[in-house]
Order: C-alpha cells, then structure tokens, then sequence
C-alpha cells in the first residue's frame, strides 16, 4: 500500500502516524518517508497488514489517502500514478535541459560512444552527434568488461573529458556508475547516471543511487536476463531510496542464439506502458550487437512507442576499443534521427492507459 501525507499534517500528527505503522508493521524495516510530486508518501507491503489495520490507518489525521497496490513493486506502478513521468534532465546553468517521457512527449535520442577513448575522440564524437540531432551525450568512463584484459575505461579523466565536451555542445551527459562509494563522484559530472545490466540486482548501487545528494536521473539498464519484475523491483528500490527520477532502458536479454548479442524484447515496451509510470528507453546496440540492424531495430522501438534511444556512435567504429562491431557512424546517426521523428508524429496519438490490463 501507498500511504500519502497531508501536506498540513502537524509534525505531532506525522510521529503519531509513525508510531502506529511501527507497531502494526512490527518493525521490520525502518519506516521511511518520500518525497515525490510534491506529496510526502510512505510505501508499504500490505500483505501484512490486515484490512482492519489498514482502515484504522486511513482514519489517522496525518492521512490524506491510503492506496492498495497489490503488485510486489509500488511507487513505480501505474496503479500509483496514472500519468507518465516526465524526467527532466540537464542543469540549464551549464547545458541544455532535455525533458524524457511525461504527456506527449518526443522521444530523446542519446547517442556517444561506447567508452571514453582520449580527447579528440570524446569531442569530434560529440561535436557529430549533437550536429546529427542527438539531446544527450553518452560514453563510459568506466567500462564493466566480460575480460580483465579488455580497456576499462579512462576513470575519473574520462568524467573530466565528458564535462568538457557537455560545455563545447551544451549537450547533457549520461555516464556509467559501477560503485556504491562512486556515485557521489560521478553525480558531480553526469546528467543522468546509468547503472548497466550487470549491476541491476547490485542492491547497494541501486540504494545509493537512489539516496546520493544530487537526485540526479538515473537510467538503469534490464538485467541480461532479468523478469520484468525483477527490472520494477530494482527501480523500485532507487525510488524508495529517495530518488523519483528514474528511466528504464531494455538493452535485450540473453537468449540461446549466437547470431545476435541479444535478443531485443520490444514487447516490453507497451506492457510497461501499463505497468510503469516511468520512461522507457531502447538501446539497440548492445540489444543487437551488430551495427547493420540498429537502424530498423530503433524505428521498430519508436513505432512500439518508445520514449527514446540510447545509441552507440564513434567516427570510426572499426577502430573502437569497445564494442566498435555495434557502433555506427554519426552520419547513420542522422538518418535514424530523421526516422525517429517522422515515426513519433505519426504515431503521436494519445494511449488510453486505463484500458491496458
Ligand atoms: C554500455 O552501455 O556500454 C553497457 C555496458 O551496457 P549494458 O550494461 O547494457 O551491457
Ligand atoms: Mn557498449
């Protein structure tokens, strides 16, 4: 269940409501509160609560609403909240402000590099994806790799390089954080913070990205062969962290075929639609594997209405040192930027989300 505040309940009234939820929760875990759309709510799993309990919690005077939700995962359900988040990313101080999901929104193409190489690199890729049309920059300053012998990325000089190429395009910069104890450092340089499939279920990360100081959006990429469920679940946790501005990314799962990376599951975008208030975005990249089904794979995610692409693009994929067979070129970039809008136009009439099962 979802427990919202009344924004004028006195601090007597709040500790009141506190202490009763202790006592019929048992305490098991810490009850916290959070803020998110300008209400104070508290998320809890009623299977625990009987309806007597939470009647006698709906008459508290700190109250506003008492919501059931029966679904494992809470605050990032529809049921929760019937209208799409709109996540809003870039600090207009020092890049452009680029608004993700939300009502009649128009999807966001993120295209950059798979990693951070050197300078000229970073900066020519930039300068030719923002020329292409592209709202954000992407590219991994730290590189989770299947082997110890591949590149692992430039570390923190890789951030100092993506927050110079952010002031030459005023494009906003999404980053890769792989450790609890980084997310502060890398929040400081990142618009938006990605967490990458290998680290879905790494709860710790998941926690303090949810609670660094800076909310910063963060984008958290399906398990390689995560359920839907398990994918909410772990957005579920950012959120009652403290951080309401999360963006899902399907990346494709594992699947038995070599002749893909991975195997992109489309479908997952209009079932989340009615599961999720949150954005979803499509990386057909890593998805596919290879470069020459990127650009079908991504008209096919916008005409499934997705509310945007994360796209790997390097000035000489053949010499990338990550993942340079997926990468394309910034001029294939255009043309998918091209597809994108003409697709989103087309398709731009509004889903009835209450008619979803
Ligand atoms: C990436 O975006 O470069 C990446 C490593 O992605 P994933 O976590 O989806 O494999
Ligand atoms: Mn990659």
């Amino acid at each position: 269940m979802i427990i919202t505040i009344r924004q004028q309940a006195s601090s007597e009234e709040r500790a009141h409501l506190m202490a009763l939820l202790c006592r019929i929760t048992g305490s098991q875990n810490p009850i916290t509160t959070i803020e998110i759309d300008g209400h104070t709510v508290i998320a809890l799993d009623h299977q625990h609560l009987d309806t007597q309990a939470s009647s006698v919690l709906g008459e508290q005077s700190a109250v506003e609403r008492v919501l059931p939700i029966k679904t494992a995962y809470k605050l990032v359900s529809r049921a929760f909240k019937a209208e799409n988040s709109r996540i809003q990313v870039g600090d207009p101080r020092n890049c452009d402000s680029v608004a993700i999901g939300g009502p009649a929104a128009t999807p966001v193409i993120i295209a950059g590099p798979c990693a951070v190489e050197n300078r000229e690199q970073l900066l020519s890729t930039a300068n030719a994806v923002k020329k292409a049309g592209a709202r954000i920059l992407r590219g991994g300053a730290f590189k989770p790799r299947t082997s110890p012998y591949q590149f692992q990325g430039l570390g923190v000089e890789g951030l100092y390089l993506l927050a110079e190429a952010r002031q030459l395009t005023g494009l906003p910069i999404i980053t890769e954080v792989m450790e609890p104890d980084m997310v502060e450092t890398v929040a400081q340089y990142a618009d938006i913070l990605q967490i990458g499939s290998r680290n879905m279920q790494n709860f710790p990360l998941l926690l303090a990205a949810g609670r660094h100081s800076q909310k910063r959006p963060v984008m958290l990429k399906r398990g390689l062969s995560a359920t839907i469920d398990e994918w909410l679940l772990a957005a579920e946790y950012i959120i009652a962290a403290g951080n309401p501005n999360v963006i899902l990314c399907e990346r494709g799962i594992r699947s038995y075929d070599p002749q893909t990376r991975n195997v992109l599951d489309l479908s997952c975008i209009p079932l989340l639609h009615g599961l999720t208030h949150l954005p979803i975005i499509v990386d057909p990249s890593h998805a596919t594997g290879k470069r020459e089904l990127v650009p079908t794979m991504s008209r096919a995610s916008i005409a499934a209405g997705a509310e945007g692409l994360i796209i790997e693009v390097h000035p000489d994929p053949n010499s990338a040192l990550c993942d340079g067979r997926q990468s394309i070129t910034p001029e294939q970039l255009q043309r998918i930027v091209r597809d994108t809008h003409i697709l989103a136009h087309m398709i731009s009439t509004e889903i009835d989300f209450s008619q979803v099962a």
